[in-house]
């Protein structure tokens, strides 16, 4: 980067629960590729209490991004979702990051299936003018640009592909392999498999199938 250049930041919302490869992964080819300072890893808050609710404390799945990306010294935990009260949308987390990086120059990092129901979100054409999208392709998610671009115009232009392996994992799949006993070694940072462990995350069902 010379010095006139914005400050390039890559953003990746997630409710990472837990942390998997596939999110390193989509984040250090963004860096990468893209030339990015910081990749910002912004985890959902809790969403209002419901009985039955699947997801993990925030406590739980903040401390994990932090363990696995706690190796890498260009990926930043961001608490921007986690300290305000929801809900937490895309077009609004983008408002204020881009009011404490005023400098800065986004891009939202997501996978294909996130793309495929980018037009559900809320206010899609809000996000893009906000940030360029930069996805990584994903096992049985494909986003046909057609169709998006008839329903978010002005996203084809705003979507970058990374240069990266299709890698089939998912936090739904890891759950379900903790829970039946089955490895999760390799598949997710060391510290993180510890933390599963330490703290009995995903022994019972929580609402996966
Ligand atoms: P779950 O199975 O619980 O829905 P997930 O594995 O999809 O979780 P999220 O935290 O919901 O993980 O994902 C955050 C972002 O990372 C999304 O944009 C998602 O598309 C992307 N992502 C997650 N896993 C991959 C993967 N294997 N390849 C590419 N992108 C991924």
């Amino acid at each position: 980067m010379t010095g006139g250049d914005p400050l390039r930041l890559g953003i990746l919302g997630g409710t990472f629960d837990p942390p998997h490869y596939g999110h390193l992964a989509l984040a250090e080819t963004a860096r990468v590729q893209l030339g990015l300072a910081r990749v910002l890893f912004v985890p959902a808050g809790d969403p209002p209490h419901k009985p039955g609710y699947p997801l993990s404390p925030a406590v739980h799945r903040a401390a994990m991004v932090k363990a696995a990306i706690a190796d890498h010294p260009a990926f930043v935990l961001s608490r921007v979702d986690l300290d305000r009260p929801g809900p937490h949308y895309t077009v609004d987390m983008l408002a204020l990051l881009g009011k404490m990086f005023p400098e800065a120059e986004f891009y939202f990092l997501m996978g294909s299936d996130s793309l495929a129901e980018f037009p559900t979100w809320r206010d899609p054409v809000g996000i893009i003018r906000q940030a360029v999208l930069a996805v990584m392709e994903r096992p049985g998610g494909n986003a046909d640009l057609d169709r998006l671009e008839r329903e978010v115009p002005g996203i084809r232009e705003r979507v970058v592909w990374l240069d990266a392996p299709r890698l089939d994992l998912s936090a739904t799949d890891l759950r379900r392999r903790v829970r039946e006993g089955l490895p999760v070694r390799y598949l997710v940072p060391p510290a993180v498999e510890a933390y599963i462990r330490e703290h009995r995350l995903y022994l019972r069902g929580n609402g996966d199938a």
